[in-house]
């Protein structure tokens, strides 16, 4: 039988190294554009990789081009990658100048917290006290600090996941008192729409929660990050006060 990982390379068309490049100069020339129609720093806006469509070369050719912040939306995909990319960097004479970071961005249901945590350092996706608590309680057992965003339904339409507007507040102030966690910030995701700025609003709610959370002290002393932004509409975000953007697409196509 072949390796799993063989298989998938062989039914995958990598993307070559100069397309990724420069799909990433393009990225990088639209967040300095939008940084500076902000009024903004670059240094403030953070590129969070989403490699759910792509494989390991791919993988590999990013952190080599020196993005190490990366994002799976899905537990399963996160624990084969990051273990993968670990073993590989491992093999690396020279280390890194920064250390690969990963995010779970997608939902997270409490039976994968476990497996979800041997990888991920930040979690952008919790929606509920419960799941909070759980992340807290496995934090405290392998002694370590887990970085976590609540994510907030921000747009009118029914969305499956996300806490809403209205009660973001007090579930972050009872998060901000648990262990091992940090409360460093609120997520977003803005309706699918081909007109970026038809998901401002979404983009300005957020903001103004977080300003408010921010003035009123309620999700307590860590609270600095806005994740939102994707390819369609990562330039918008940034007006708005982005600090991670969460870009697959427009990286890898
Ligand atoms: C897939 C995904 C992204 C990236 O979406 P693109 O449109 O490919 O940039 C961002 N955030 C979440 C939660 C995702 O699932």
């Amino acid at each position: 039988m072949q390796p799993a990982a063989r298989r998938v390379t062989l039914r995958h068309m990598a993307q070559p190294r100069s397309k990724i490049e420069s799909n990433l100069s393009r990225i990088r020339e639209n967040i300095a554009s939008a940084c500076g129609k902000a009024g903004r720093s670059v240094s403030d806006v953070t590129l969070v990789a989403v490699t759910k469509s792509v494989e390991m070369p791919e993988i590999r050719t990013l952190v080599e081009l020196g993005v190490t912040e990366l994002g799976e939306s899905r537990v399963q995909h996160l624990a084969l990658r990051a273990a993968e990319l670990g073993e590989t960097l491992q093999r690396r004479k020279e280390p890194l100048l920064r250390p690969v970071r990963w995010h779970m961005i997608g939902h997270l249901q409490r039976n994968k917290i476990r497996q979800a945590l041997d990888w991920a350092e930040v979690v952008h996706s919790v929606d509920s006290l419960r799941l909070a608590e759980e992340i807290s309680v496995r934090a405290v057992k392998l002694e370590r600090e887990v970085d976590l965003l609540l994510q907030v339904n921000c747009s009118q339409e029914e969305q499956k996941y996300g806490v809403a507007v209205g009660a973001a507040s007090h579930l972050a102030e009872m998060i901000s008192t648990l262990k091992n966690v940090r409360l460093v910030g609120l997520m977003t995701m803005a309706p699918l729409v081909d007109d970026p700025e038809r998901a401002r609003a979404a983009f300005v709610r957020l903001r103004e929660l977080f300003e408010e959370m921010r003035r009123e002290n309620s999700g307590g002393p860590d609270l600095r990050h806005l994740s939102m932004g994707m390819s369609q509409d990562y330039q918008v975000a940034i007006e708005e006060g982005a600090t991670l953007i969460r870009i697959g697409t427009a990286l890898f196509q």
